[in-house]
């Protein structure tokens, strides 16, 4: 069948309909906006790309931080660097606010930094079709971009009128400065005035190809097992007398954890070990070195590993199951493990799936499809954690690629428009 002129137009018109079905009259006007700067936001984060953002790189970072803090400015934002002490070595964060009196009082999250320090090989903005590549474009600078770009449409359209929005964007987010208290006093301050936290880290897709978002982070933290043994002629191995020495009993309960402490969600990983008459690894448990003969027992072993888990619960059950395996040392043994947290978990409350279901509806309404939750397990820990236990929150609202962390890391171009729409409309609808 052959359609004339109008009836395209017809057809586009009711087509248009069916998208905004959802949508009042002003969320229309915020989507036509988005759309309407969306090249403006793409020129936006081309221009931080360019911008060498390594973690250690403080002039970078700060740079950047200029760029997106000129932003929230123009968006009537008093914005701020908050300064780390000069021992930590950070380049410090940018904080961006305005008060008002009306619906939740909202805390976006971003980072400046990127994994890619000066040295890297140089990766800048470089478009192919509907895909771009570049250092941060996904991770995050794309969602940087789509805080602006959301906030941008609202103030277009007389909506950002007395809202309580806090931004922080942190410049350490890849590696955060130590100690913890201090590197996150900002954005933990910023969680305590606020409702609802939004963390804008890459929006992953599921098994089926459908855009998730995030209600739960799986802590990270690490481990140190110690196993001492008693150094003699290794024909003597096995004896009342000589023990088994130090690196049959470090396999022992390295292998007893992997039968015993196993459960959904948790996961814990022997990264480095070293064992012999004589081992030692680094202060970071990074590197070691060991000394042995195949003659001697081995009078030291040490393992060390991470940890992941959901809630504190599961951490402490963890911790208690390992503990009674280190306990039952083979005879001439013993063993001692320390455990270090990092990042907290962000569990999936009731509170972090009600904020979804907002984003969901929101993203249903303007014909971009339901958003389901990303299973807990499949994500690495991030900023969002650190306030997660203090507020409702979700992430994983930021733009969609691959290879985040990888010299190949890029960005579907499309996914800026997406998840700014979506991000738009949430906030508009959760400060009424
Ligand atoms: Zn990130």
């Amino acid at each position: 069948m052959k359609l004339k002129p109008f009836a395209f137009a017809v057809l586009a018109l009711l087509w248009g309909a069916a998208q905004a079905e959802g949508l009042s009259p002003i969320e229309q006007k915020i989507v036509a906006e988005v759309k309407a700067h969306a090249p403006q936001g793409l020129q936006l984060l081309e221009r931080s790309v360019n911008i060498n953002s390594g973690t250690m790189n403080h002039d970078g970072v700060r740079a950047v931080g200029k760029l997106f803090g000129e932003q929230f400015a123009q968006l009537g934002f008093a914005t701020r660097w908050s300064e780390m002490p000069p021992a930590m070595q950070r380049a410090g964060h940018l904080i961006a606010s305005r008060e008002g009196k009306q619906g939740k009082r909202l805390l976006l999250i971003g980072h400046l930094d990127t994994v890619f320090e000066k040295d890297s090989p140089v990766q800048l903005w470089q478009r192919n079709g509907d895909r771009v590549r570049g250092q941060g474009v996904n991770d995050m600078k794309g969602g940087d971009v789509i805080i602006i770009e959301a906030l941008r449409a609202l103030q277009r359209v007389g909506a950002l009128e007395n809202t309580s929005i806090s931004v922080v964007f942190s410049g350490d987010e890849e590696n955060a400065g130590e100690p913890i208290a201090v590197s996150r006093a900002d954005m933990v301050n910023a969680a305590k005035r606020s409702d609802i936290a939004l963390a804008f880290e890459a929006t992953v897709r599921d098994k089926n190809g459908k855009d998730t978002g995030t209600i739960g982070r799986r802590a990270s933290s690490s481990w140190e097992l110690k196993v001492t043994g008693k150094q003699g002629h290794s024909s003597g191995i096995f004896t009342e007398g000589a023990g088994y020495g130090a690196i049959y009993e470090a396999a022992r309960i390295v292998d007893a954890f992997r039968q015993q402490v196993i459960e959904p969600d948790l996961t814990f990983s022997p990264g480095l070990i070293v064992g012999g008459t004589d081992a030692t690894t680094n202060a970071l448990g990074t590197t070691g070195q060991a000394a042995g003969k195949t003659n001697v027992i081995s009078r030291t072993a040490t393992v060390e590993g991470d940890l992941r888990y959901l809630s504190n619960e599961q951490r402490d059950r963890a911790h208690a199951k390992m503990q009674a395996i280190v306990a039952q040392n083979l005879p001439g043994t013993s063993a001692s493990i320390v455990f270090h947290d990092a990042y907290p978990p962000m569990s999936p409350t009731a509170g972090n799936l009600a904020v979804l279901k907002v984003y969901s509806q929101a993203s249903a309404d303007a014909g971009l499809g339901e958003i389901p939750a990303l299973p807990p397990g499949q994500r690495g820990a991030g900023d969002v954690q650190f306030v997660a236990p203090l507020l409702d929150s979700l992430d994983g609202l930021g733009a969609t690629g691959n290879g985040a962390h990888s010299p190949d890391e890029d960005l579907e171009i499309a996914s800026i428009e997406r998840a700014t729409i979506r991000t738009a409309i949430l906030l508009y609808r959760l400060t009424r």
